[in-house]
């Protein structure tokens, strides 16, 4: 149970930043001494700060879990989901070329956009559901990231670039064979 804790977002309900670092970097390493694929994907709520401004932080708690829950219903059981950042959510694919990864990233995109999330009653009266889009970096272990900073850093900058385009999309940043 103290484990779980340790692992666990209160908040979100999936993993920390801290069992992201451990996992990613074994995920790393395995990629590396087995020549196998790897890809992440990083998530971020698109104008978030205007839901916690007008709705207030309680509700910008709910719409976060609920959008880790959806993330978590869509990607596969062997996909890794934690919480990277205050409203940003990484998915690990391990054994996934980009072209896959790709794909998942705009299922997601895709499904965020149109399923609106609930909110319960007695956090706001006139207001029981909620529409909101991300931006989706991915990028992938191999020439380009030869370590988990690299492949950290490619994902932010390709989220940052989805942002630039104009948000709700998501921007790939490797090549389409790695
Ligand atoms: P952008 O489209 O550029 O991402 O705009 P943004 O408003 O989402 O900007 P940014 O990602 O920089 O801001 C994230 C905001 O998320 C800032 C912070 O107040 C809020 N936030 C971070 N963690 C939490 C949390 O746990 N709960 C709530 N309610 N808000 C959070
Ligand atoms: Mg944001
Ligand atoms: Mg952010």
């Amino acid at each position: 149970v103290l484990e779980r804790e340790n692992i666990t977002d209160p908040v979100l309900g999936i993993h920390n930043r801290r069992y992201l670092e451990r996992r990613l970097a074994t995920e790393v390493a395995r990629a590396s001494r087995y020549g196998m694929t790897l890809s992440v994907l990083l998530i971020d709520i698109d104008h978030f700060k205007r839901i916690n401004d007008t709705y207030g932080h309680p509700v910008g708690d709910v719409v976060l879990r609920g959008l880790a829950q959806l993330i978590v219903n869509t990607v596969r059981t062997t996909d890794i989901v934690a919480r990277y950042g205050g409203e940003e959510i990484m998915v690990i694919t391990p054994s996934t070329p980009v072209k896959t990864a790709a794909q998942l990233a705009e299922r997601l995109r895709k499904a965020v956009e149109e399923a609106p999330l609930a909110i319960p009653a007695d956090l706001h009266r006139d207001l029981d559901k909620m529409r909101i889009t991300v931006s989706i970096g991915v990028a992938c272990f191999g020439r380009q990231a030869v370590d988990m900073k690299e492949l950290i850093q490619n994902a932010d900058k390709a989220m940052y670039q989805a942002k630039r385009e104009g948000r709700n999309r998501v921007v790939v940043g490797c090549a389409p064979d790695a």
